[in-house]
């Protein structure tokens, strides 16, 4: 058992890597909270991975570390005194401002801190933040891929090359895609899984989604593993596939270390320092090399400061006025209920895996979501429980505002609505589809297309001033089955499709 007051860190589930740590021998508490599965509906393989993680941390950390399996977290700490680095979510932050004996330090485990963000959000003059000069900047600031003050390459961005299709008729293997790394289960996920099986069985926990082997790292030197084995057959192919859908294979080249991340295990500045090192012995092409490091330094650390950045508010807009419910078919990841077969296939990545990649969350679900007007909080609910690496800062503002545009365009300049021909040039789902991707009105007719027009219309009056969807919204007026669209999706409404 830990002494109070001998400089012990508590550390959250998200917390679990040695840089959480000031000293590779510092005492640590971890409080392993049961109702924290009561309470929603998570993904079982999500509840897996989570408890996976942080008794495997437990087990690494052996005598140093107390580890206490309780219901809920206050009633853990009995007012002993301990540090915790900054939280993830506002209500972990209320939580630990209410316990009187918790130091909280600065946030860990992100590339831009919390300051560096204000600073540059405060500079700005009211003008849009915007991702790719917030990246720029931390790419000079952490001198990753600089030569001197240019970016190596010579361009910042290489999203132009990095937006190819995938060849038809080919499979992962046909575009020089190794599979992904796996971990091997051990003793430690044969005991979570009879936890979950019995707190399910005795009837106050249920889950969503099917069990299944551990996909993803529980350990530090697992997820190196893999990213390792990323870097060294993989990564090569991801930057010209990184939009690209296979019905046949959802892991296509990403690097499937969201999760890893979200919990704490890498630190992104020693991922971004791999990826410079694999690049430099050559043989990877500086468009994946960039467009990797932009996910990481880019993406994730603009989205984990945004959600800050906007405060606590943010995740109840809902700027469009989307008021339906969530169906329960998608609710329940019931991908069988489905016929269109974009969407089934991505349902059943996330019931089997709890993970689909970033072109399948934009343009498959969270579009589909927009455009039968579920409501977005509902939408983000349950993105953060159905998904592998889903936590309350980063479902917020990828769902609130890249994926349901409910704050109005704060984040992105237009909605992500498209309609079954993006879908079709982007992924081989369409040719065995019952549906026809260019077919707006009748039996064959294309939910998303039908669903894009029928949404524009519905938002008419808030598109009109935005030049980035005016053009569209004008081409309703030449559609001339307009009428029998809008007849045809008011009766599908949130059916399965
Ligand atoms: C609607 C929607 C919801 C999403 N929800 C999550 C989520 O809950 N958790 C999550 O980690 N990512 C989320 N993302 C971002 C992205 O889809 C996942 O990070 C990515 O698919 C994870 O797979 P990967 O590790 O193979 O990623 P790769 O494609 O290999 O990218 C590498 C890394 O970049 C980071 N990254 C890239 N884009 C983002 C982003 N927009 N936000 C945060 N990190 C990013 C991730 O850490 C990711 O592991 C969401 C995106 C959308 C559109
Ligand atoms: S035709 Fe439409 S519903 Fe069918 S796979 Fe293509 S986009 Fe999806």
């Amino acid at each position: 058992m830990i002494r109070a007051g001998d400089g012990v860190r508590w550390l959250f589930g998200d917390q679990l890597g040695g840089h959480f740590l000031d000293s590779p021998d510092q005492r640590v508490l971890l409080i392993e909270s049961r109702k924290v599965f009561a309470r929603r509906r998570f993904h079982r393989q999500k509840a897996h991975l989570v408890l996976s993680a942080m008794r495997h941390r437990a087990a690494e950390l052996g005598d140093r570390c107390d580890y206490r399996q309780v219901a809920g977290y206050a009633e853990a700490l009995n007012g002993e005194p301990v540090s915790v680095c900054h939280p993830t979510s506002y209500a972990a932050l209320r939580l630990v401002h209410r316990l009187p004996t918790v130091e909280v330090l600065p946030a860990r485990g992100f590339g831009t801190s919390m300051t560096e963000f204000a600073t540059w959000a405060s500079g700005r003059g009211g003008k849009r933040l915007l991702m790719e000069d917030h990246y720029r900047l931390a790419r000079r600031r952490l001198d990753v891929l600089m030569d001197g003050d240019e970016p190596v390459g010579g361009r910042w961005n290489f999203d132009a090359d990095n937006r190819r299709p995938p060849p038809k008729g080919k499979n992962t293997a046909g575009i020089g895609v190794a599979e992904p790394w796996w971990p091997v289960e051990d003793e430690i996920d044969d005991e979570v899984r009879a936890d979950l099986d019995r707190w399910q069985a005795e009837g106050d926990i249920s889950f969503i989604g099917v069990d299944g082997p551990r996909r993803f790292p529980a350990t530090t030197a697992e997820a190196l593993a893999s990213f390792q084995h990323f870097l060294d057959l993989r990564l090569t192919a991801f930057g010209p596939y990184e939009d690209a859908m296979l019905a046949g294979d959802p892991w296509l080249a990403h690097s499937l270390i969201s999760s890893s991340l979200n919990l704490g295990l890498v630190d992104p500045l020693d991922l971004v320092q791999r990826v410079e090192t694999a690049y430099h012995a050559g043989g990877v092409p500086i468009s994946s090399a960039e467009g990797i490091v932009r996910q990481i330094i880019g993406w994730r650390d603009y989205i984990w400061n945004l959600y800050w950045h906007l405060g606590p508010e943010y995740r109840g807009r809902n700027g469009l006025r989307a008021n339906r419910a969530l169906p329960r078919w998608f609710a329940e990841l019931d991908a069988d209920a489905v016929e269109a077969r974009c969407l089934s296939s991505v349902l059943t990545g996330v019931r089997d895996h709890a993970w689909v990649h970033h072109i399948p969350r934009l343009m498959v679900l969270g579009n589909y979501a927009m455009q039968r007007g579920w409501r977005p909080a509902e939408v983000t609910d349950w993105f953060h429980r159905a998904f592998i690496d889903g936590y309350d800062w980063v479902m917020v503002p990828n769902v609130v505002g890249m994926s349901q545009y409910a704050d109005g365009g704060q984040i992105t300049t237009k909605p992500y609505a498209g309609g079954g021909a993006y879908i079709d040039r982007m992924s081989d789902y369409c040719g065995g589809c019952v549906y026809r991707p260019s077919v707006r009105v009748g039996p064959d007719a294309c939910p998303y297309t039908a669903g894009y027009w029928w949404f524009l219309d519905r938002h008419r009056a808030e598109f009109a001033g935005n030049h980035r969807i005016a053009q569209p919204v004008r081409g309703l007026d030449r559609l001339k089955d307009l009428d029998a669209l809008i007849a045809q999706e008011n009766d599908r409404g949130s059916a399965a499709p």
